[in-house]
């Protein structure tokens, strides 16, 4: 490999320089101030590779999105995606088009400070070259080799700076099961402890509401067990989306309310039947809720309800999910009596037993699963 050829050290650039008119990056440097952000400055040349490379950054701002570069003229056009790239032809995801960045921006990563222009985490989620199929002012064709993505993809300008972004190529994995809805949680029967105790998993049933919480794009969906839509009721549950990522995935738990030290508390939290925005701003403030998740349904590209219950849970614990609002309680196999005498020394409702070579019943009542009262 030849030596990278060296570029000059970047000059202190301030506001002070001004934008020429004309110039390519003027936008992008309009809305930087280079002695506060580590974004690079336009001086930073990078040496021209082969092939035109992409880079697709995880841009955690004040709200998650995905920026998509390509190299082109020695510049890096580029789109902020709110959703990423679509992974399924059948599903076309927005995308809106910023100002131009050098081409040094296309291995950035790091941390632009607060009350900056787009403060926040920047990692990149993927890099590679493209195969340019068609360049026009309103249609963007190529074909991306990245180590995560690899196919062909359009770009389509809709109005303004808008675009849609479209995978040409069938879904990069063709036993890709497209993003469920409209499922409904699978539910216990009332009874009391199983007496093959070992061949079940037993979990705190916290007297909670049951919801699905369904994740795309770094974006939540929250359902109760009727399949009504109360994702606006909890404000607090929308971080779960940027905890979960680029993940797609499709949760069950129950809704909580939490106390003044954050710990979960049994019995359904308040419905929030409020009217206006302060109001619901003021409910998650006073009487915040938290999900605790106990079961996974789809999993990227994957319905996960044919697996048992012992690879969801497994599943569902890879994905690390504890944060304040949102917790993964562990479950305990056999020993029911024990969970369940514990239960009833903190005055909760009672445990569950799930079977642990069992499936997820989509929307039925299954003995698989018992409730048992404490
Ligand atoms: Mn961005």
């Amino acid at each position: 490999m030849p030596a990278k050829k060296k570029s000059s050290p970047p000059k202190k650039a301030t506001k002070a320089k001004k934008a020429k008119k004309g110039e390519p990056l003027a936008t992008y440097r309009a809305k930087r101030d280079f002695g506060v952000t580590p974004e690079p400055s336009p001086e930073v040349q990078l040496p021209h590779a082969d092939k035109p490379r992409f880079v697709v950054q995880e841009h955690h701002a004040r709200a998650l999105h995905w920026d998509f570069r390509l190299e082109r003229d020695g510049v890096l056009p580029s789109w902020a995606v709110p959703k990423g790239l679509p992974p399924d032809p059948k599903v076309n995801h927005l995308a809106v088009q910023t100002e131009d960045h050098p081409l040094s921006y296309i291995d950035f990563e790091g941390e632009i400070p607060k009350g900056e222009y787009g403060g926040g985490t920047v990692k990149v989620w993927d890099a590679g070259w493209y195969d340019l199929e068609k360049w026009e002012p309103k249609e963007v064709m190529f074909t991306l080799h990245g180590d995560r993505v690899q196919g062909k993809y359009v770009l389509i300008k809709t109005r303004g700076n808008q675009w849609l972004m479209h995978r040409m190529d069938p879904p990069q994995d063709p036993t890709r099961e497209p993003f469920p809805s409209g499922l409904r949680p699978m539910l216990a029967k009332k009874g009391t402890l199983p007496a093959d105790d070992s061949a079940f998993g037993f979990e705190i049933a916290w007297g909670g509401r049951r919801v699905l919480v369904y994740v795309e794009g770094g974006r939540i969906e929250v359902e109760d067990a009727d399949g009504n839509n109360v994702t606006d009721r909890y404000p607090e549950l929308s971080r779960l989306g940027r905890a979960v990522g680029s993940t797609e995935v499709v949760l069950d738990g129950e809704l909580v309310g939490l106390d003044r030290d954050e710990q979960p508390m049994a019995g359904s939290p308040d419905r929030r039947d409020v009217e206006t925005d302060s109001a619901l701003r003021r409910a998650a403030r006073d009487h915040p809720v938290a999900v605790m998740l106990f079961d996974v349904l789809y999993l990227d590209g994957h319905m996960t309800t044919e697996l048992t219950y012992t690879e969801r849970r497994s599943r569902l614990e890879g994905l690390n999910l504890a944060g304040g609002n949102w917790q993964t309680p562990s479950y305990h196999k056999g020993d029911g009596a024990a969970l369940l005498e514990a239960a009833r020394g903190q005055g909760l409702p009672g445990v569950v037993a799930k079977r642990l070579d069992s499936a997820y019943a989509i929307g039925k009542r299954s003995a698989d699963w018992v409730l048992v009262s404490a």
